[in-house]
């Protein structure tokens, strides 16, 4: 009997968004996966369309189906509209933000990584609270940042990095912070992440890093990390430093998890350098997929994906440009899908 359909909400993106979700769709329809997509615009594609980066469609289909996978949404710098990633992630209170990052290629720089980042997701400084106050004619004399960080909002995301960890069969939580210099806005996300791991004892180990150390050191000795928790902006830099280390953006999947809905994207931007060339590399968006399946409970599914990403990456050495291969964002689905058959 066909698995009953799942309705989710497509959010295709700006720049490379585009090539990489229709080469995701292709691979999931291969794989039979049951989601009816619900087509949606955001972003820079919000604004094309309906003069929104947010439009209440997307929305509304959001609030519907509490499940989507979105491709990289442009943010102008410096100015213009807020980001609508931030805007999605406090819409749907997606409170923890997971980044999982595996080799998946073996005998590069780094062999052997599989790291789990656990990123705050809705609080500290990543917020955007920010003015600038004047002084005589310079409006930008002065640029003023507020951090908040809640003792709810710091226990509700560490307590889905113990609880990942003992879910997954993982030894470590690493807390990551700078409650050295800001005492109280990540002092507070550590006391509080000290007192989740007290009901952890004995099953998972917890230690904590300031993060400048952290950073050092997962350039150093990566392996020595399990899962790491930290909060909004740490987590923000750290995840691409990770992704560094598995080969780059192209390689990062994250899952939004949260009270009212999960949304699944890739670490990466709309890669505007590379937009339209058919070039960039589907792998970030699929693994986001993948996600995606395990959180509906279709780990089968997920499992055979992953496979069939090993076996194009390794066996078949199918690979895009930035893995410096010669494929295209096509040809590499098209090999997902022959392998999927
Ligand atoms: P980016 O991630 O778009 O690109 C950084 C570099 O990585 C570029 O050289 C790009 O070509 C490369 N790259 C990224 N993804 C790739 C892929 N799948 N395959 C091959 N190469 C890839 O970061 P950026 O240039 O700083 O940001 C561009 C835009 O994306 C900005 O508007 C930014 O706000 C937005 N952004 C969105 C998200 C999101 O939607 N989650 C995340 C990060 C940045």
């Amino acid at each position: 009997m066909p698995a009953a359909k799942i309705p989710a909400t497509l959010i295709p993106g700006d720049g490379i968004g585009h090539e990489v979700s229709a080469a995701t769709v292709e691979v999931l329809a291969a794989l039979g996966a049951p989601f009816e997509w619900e087509t949606q615009v955001a972003g820079q594609g919000g604004i094309d369309a309906c003069g929104d980066p947010l439009p209440p469609d997307t929305l509304a289909s959001i609030r519907r189906t509490r499940l989507a996978l979105k491709g990289p949404l442009a943010t102008p710098i410096g100015g213009g509209y807020r980001s609508s990633n931030v805007r999605l992630r406090e819409e749907f209170n997606l409170y923890a933000n997971l980044r999982p990052a595996r080799t998946l290629i073996p005998g590069g720089r780094y062999d052997k990584i599989d790291l789990v980042l656990v990123r705050e997701n809705l609080e500290g400084l990543y917020v955007g609270f920010e003015h600038y106050i004047a002084i005589g004619d310079d409006e930008h004399a002065v640029a003023v940042a507020s951090g908040v960080n809640t003792r709810a909002g710091a226990r509700r995301a560490t307590e889905f990095a113990f609880d990942y960890a003992a879910k997954n069969g993982r030894k470590k939580v690493t807390i990551v912070h700078k409650a050295n210099v800001l005492k109280a806005l990540t002092g507070l996300f550590l006391e509080t992440g000290r007192e989740v791991a007290k009901k952890y004892e004995g099953r998972i180990a917890c230690e904590d890093r300031i993060v400048d150390a952290c950073a050092m050191q997962l350039v150093l000795d990566p392996w020595r990390y399990d899962v790491i928790v930290t909060t909004n902006l740490f987590g923000d830099i750290l995840s691409d430093l990770i992704a560094g280390l598995v080969g780059g953006l192209g390689m990062a999947p994250a899952g939004n998890i949260g009270t009212d809905a999960a949304i699944f994207e890739a670490v990466h931007g709309s890669a505007p350098d590379i937009a339209g060339k058919g070039v960039a590399n589907p792998l970030a968006l699929m693994l986001s997929a993948a996600m995606m399946l395990d959180h509906v409970g279709m780990q089968d599914k997920a499992k055979r994906l992953r496979d069939a990403i090993d076996a194009v990456l390794c066996k078949d050495e199918v690979r895009t440009g930035d893995l410096k291969g010669k494929a295209t964002t096509k040809q590499f689905a098209r090999a997902i899908v022959d392998r999927l058959k």
